[in-house]
């Protein structure tokens, strides 16, 4: 067809809304639609190897230990080994000094949750079974004596919802939702009236200060979740109850920045709260309290992304995240706070089309997610990013922390991350070697994307298809984007231009074989930590921050730092200082040894 050779490109996409369908509640529009887990495949690369390693862990997590806080409540037998650490019941616990026993149980839905969508996303019939039978045994040791004297009840709760409603959404297992339906009665007399403030926790009486540390305020997620996967409007009251408009969506919904001081992940998870109550109330106020409290995020976030030195938001002009270099090496819970990042930048792409909530995305997976330690057995996992300027990366010292249960989730979520479905046709989010199926008029398509970036700048789309359709293939322009930025269609330069911060939308007849050539100018360029230390700058390219490795001390100019050279293989960079050429390296590469974020620049 003569008129397919030009596509007829645009490069401010606007993508029509869609009406959104919601078990009997109000349809708020979306720009986008996610695509199904299974409609993605990662093929070989850092983030397949993520999944993969994190699938066969958790596959391979035995079912008694996960069982046994339960059971033991339930006054059931309990065999198998304790878990230890956070998981376990335990004498020992006297926060903060002693953190063994300090949430029993708290990660079992997350497990579960990480295993139906493995599940989903694979096929793999052990996987589907094993999420069967947790949530059978689980189901046999519902009692609200769980939660007894137990210190976080909605946020142990908010998790166990998670995991069940997944297994039914993603695993198909028909004794989800009535498990569900049982363990709300069971915490029922447990939760507080509404969502609490840590100030309003601490001012009820509290046997220790753990119990000021509950997270009621990111409850409404799952239960808006729950409401539309079960259509029970229980869960649809009780998401509404837990809306923290008072205290927290009132005021970002006004553009009133209240994040400083706040407990950081916990706060973003709850913007996911806000983006549900937009979509199922159509309530645009929490969709404004949503996109104005993550941008209040991304503007005191570090180069990598990672943001909330010691889990809390800092006072914006304060300096308070340069000076963290110098106080802390707790600058980013990583495994959560990417979890958290990932699910409200899927929710504000998904209604709002805008791609540059995919560029904070693809910062935060390369240069924090990506660069995760493994679990390890017995539960030792990655849980910091470390941006001191004496810093390396190492293992949490409590065995089954928050972060060993979020990790899995991300991983699992990398997938429907990449990509995202409009009637229009397919968006393409994140540069990974994957594979995408769907359908256009009818015709089975695919799309598979081959790619080295962000080491590398050319990514490979090949479009495979049982028949000629028109639609249209758009992808990411990040914001930072350089002027080479350039798109080729079978071998043919296209004249189109790459506007930065939008999705270049290719729309023609695609047809089987065809071949997008897609080149991103990753320039390199310097990033100040704060506006208070405009001397203080790490070293990136494109998304990627580059980190001095086994060079603490080292002093460097503006200039040595921008000449930064990539070596052949593309993995480590060199950079001239005063003394001696410095080697930098991406946050997946870096091991053992160690490795400085900022530096202090003269000239
Ligand atoms: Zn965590």
């Amino acid at each position: 067809m003569k008129g397919a050779a030009a596509a007829a490109a645009v490069g401010a996409v606007a993508p029509r809304t869609l009406a959104q369908s919601s078990a009997g509640g109000t349809a708020a529009p979306t720009k986008l639609r996610q695509f199904p887990y299974s409609a993605v495949e990662l093929l070989d690369g850092p983030m397949r190897e993520q999944f993969d390693a994190n699938h066969q862990f958790f596959l391979a997590l035995d079912e008694d230990s996960m069982l046994r806080p339960f059971r033991l409540k339930a006054g059931l037998p309990a065999p198998g080994e304790p878990m230890g650490g956070w998981y376990t019941w335990s004498d020992e616990f006297d926060p903060p000094n002693n953190m063994t026993g300090y949430i029993p149980g708290h990660s079992f839905g997350q497990y579960l949750s990480a295993l139906a969508r493995d599940y989903a996303v694979t096929g793999n019939k052990a996987t589907q079974a094993k999420v069967f039978r947790l949530v059978r045994g689980f189901a046999e040791t519902i009692t609200p004596k769980f939660y007894d004297n137990y210190p976080l009840p909605c946020y142990t709760f908010d998790k166990i919802n998670c995991g069940l409603i997944d297994a039914h959404e993603f695993a198909k297992d028909p004794a989800a939702m009535p498990a569900l339906s049982r363990a709300t009665d069971a915490v029922m007399p447990h939760l507080p009236p509404h969502a609490l403030t840590r100030p309003e926790m601490a001012a009820l009486p509290h046997p220790n200060i753990s119990y000021t540390w509950d997270e009621s305020y990111t409850l409404p997620e799952n239960f808006f979740l729950a409401y539309k996967r079960s259509g029970d409007k229980r869960y649809l009251e009780l998401a509404h109850r837990f809306l923290q408009d008072k205290d927290y969506f009132d005021a970002l919904a006004e553009g009133d920045n209240v994040l400083p001081h706040r407990h950081a992940y916990s706060h973003v998870n709850a913007l996911s709260s806000a983006s549900q109550a937009y979509l199922v109330l159509d309530s645009e106020k929490h969709l404004r309290a949503a996109r104005n409290g993550m941008n209040f995020v991304l503007a005191q976030s570090f180069a990598t992304g990672g943001w909330g030195p010691n889990e809390e938001f800092v006072e914006p002009g304060s300096g308070a995240l340069g000076e963290s270099l110098k106080t802390t090496h707790s600058s980013f819970e990583t495994g959560c706070g990417s979890y958290g990042q990932a699910k409200i930048v899927r929710y504000l792409m998904r209604i709002t089309g805008e791609s540059t909530w995919g560029d904070s995305l693809e910062r935060v997976f390369f240069n924090t997610t990506m660069g995760e330690k493994p679990v390890q057995p017995g539960g030792f996992c990655f849980y910091y990013s470390d941006y001191n300027n004496h810093a390396q990366k190492v293992y949490y010292p409590e065995q089954w922390p928050c972060c060993s249960a979020t990790f899995p989730q991300v991983t699992a979520d990398y997938g429907i991350s990449s990509y995202f479905d409009s009637p229009e046709g397919v968006y393409v989010n994140l540069f990974v070697p994957s594979r995408v199926n769907f359908h256009q008029k009818g015709a089975r398509f695919s799309i598979e994307q081959r790619t080295k970036y962000p080491y590398a700048s050319d990514i490979a789309l090949q479009v495979k298809g049982e028949s000629p359709q028109t639609f249209t293939i758009a992808v990411r322009v990040p914001q930072w984007a350089g002027k080479n930025t350039e798109v080729a269609i079978n071998g043919q330069r296209q004249h189109v231009e790459a506007h930065p911060g939008m999705f270049l939308s290719l729309r023609r007849e695609w047809k089987n074989g065809d071949v997008i050539e897609y080149t991103i100018d990753q320039p390199i360029h310097l990033e100040a930590v704060d506006s208070q230390h405009p001397g203080t700058v790490a070293l990136m390219r494109g998304a990627l921050t580059l980190f001095a490795i086994n060079s603490p001390e080292s002093r460097f100019t503006r200039e040595q730092l921008l000449a930064a050279k990539q070596s052949a293989d593309g993995r480590s960079w060199k950079v001239e200082s005063a003394k001696a050429p410095v080697g930098f390296q991406a946050f997946p590469d870096i091991r053992d040894q160690h490795y400085r974020l900022y530096h202090e620049v003269t000239a």
